[in-house]
């Protein structure tokens, strides 16, 4: 694996690029932006509040993107989409746009973007929005990204998804918000790298530093974990486990 810095566009083929564009947690720990990575220059997980303005800060063209995997509607994953769909009526976007989520992922994206800016063109104007609603053990295709959906344990008030996807052979497990729970267990067997949302605070909601082991252990051995979500000083990483910075570009 290489780790270099952010700034040029990711590739296709045989490699796994991530770009991380926002490692924060929703309170913003040390200013950083909020959760979101870019796979291979097409495959958005997660779509933070600043997720556009980190793909332009990073030099990434936004029309780029292909599919957007939402993990779940706390805001902080999911109030980045009406900027990044703004930018598409604006840039006269052509390419359709799949956007994969929790059920209810459609209404909600719509009803979201009608409150931020009413009066855009419905969802078949211009470039068309594809919703696929997905439910734990869902699996489907989206533009050359095979994913299966897992159901993880997060709060109470919303159901939150992690999503397993295979890229050109090459396998990726990301744990959206979740604790240490049997979903995310089943996530993260098969999967080359793992892309894990943790708290170092003790945060009841979220994974902890403590259970990083139990995870990356039911995972293949020579996995590679990257943390993010980042609320506070402490979440250090052995030589599996790389902590992610806003910006951060991994290839694998
Ligand atoms: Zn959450
Ligand atoms: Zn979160």
């Amino acid at each position: 694996m290489a780790l270099s810095g952010a700034g040029s566009q990711a590739g296709d083929g045989a490699s796994l690029d991530l770009l991380f564009l926002g490692t924060g947690n929703s309170t913003s720990y040390e200013g950083r932006a909020l959760s979101s990575f870019v796979v291979n220059g097409r495959y958005l997980f997660d779509a933070g509040p600043m997720a556009l303005q980190q793909l332009k800060k990073a030099r990434i063209d936004p029309s780029g993107l292909q599919v957007v995997l939402i993990s779940h509607f706390h805001a902080d994953h999911f109030f980045g989409l009406p900027f990044l769909l703004l930018e598409y009526w604006v840039s006269g976007r052509e390419d359709e746009l799949q956007i994969i989520g929790p059920p209810g992922i459609e209404a909600r994206t719509e009803a979201l973007l009608g409150l931020a800016f009413p009066g855009l063109p419905p969802r078949d104007g211009g470039y068309r929005r594809r919703y696929t609603e997905i439910d734990d053990g869902v699996s489907g295709e989206a533009v050359g990204l095979q994913f299966e959906a897992f159901e993880v344990e997060h709060v109470p008030s919303l159901r939150c998804f992690g999503y397993r996807a295979t890229i050109a052979g090459r396998t990726l497990a990301y744990s959206g918000d979740s604790i240490l729970c049997r979903g995310l267990l089943r996530l993260v067997a098969q999967a080359e790298v793992l892309v894990l949302n943790c708290s170092s605070r003790g945060d009841p909601v979220h994974l902890a530093v403590s259970d990083l082991a139990t995870v990356v252990g039911h995972a293949p051995a020579t996995a590679t974990a990257i943390v993010s979500h980042v609320d506070g000083a402490g979440t250090t990483g052995s030589s599996n486990v790389r902590v992610a910075s806003d910006l951060d570009h991994f290839r694998f």
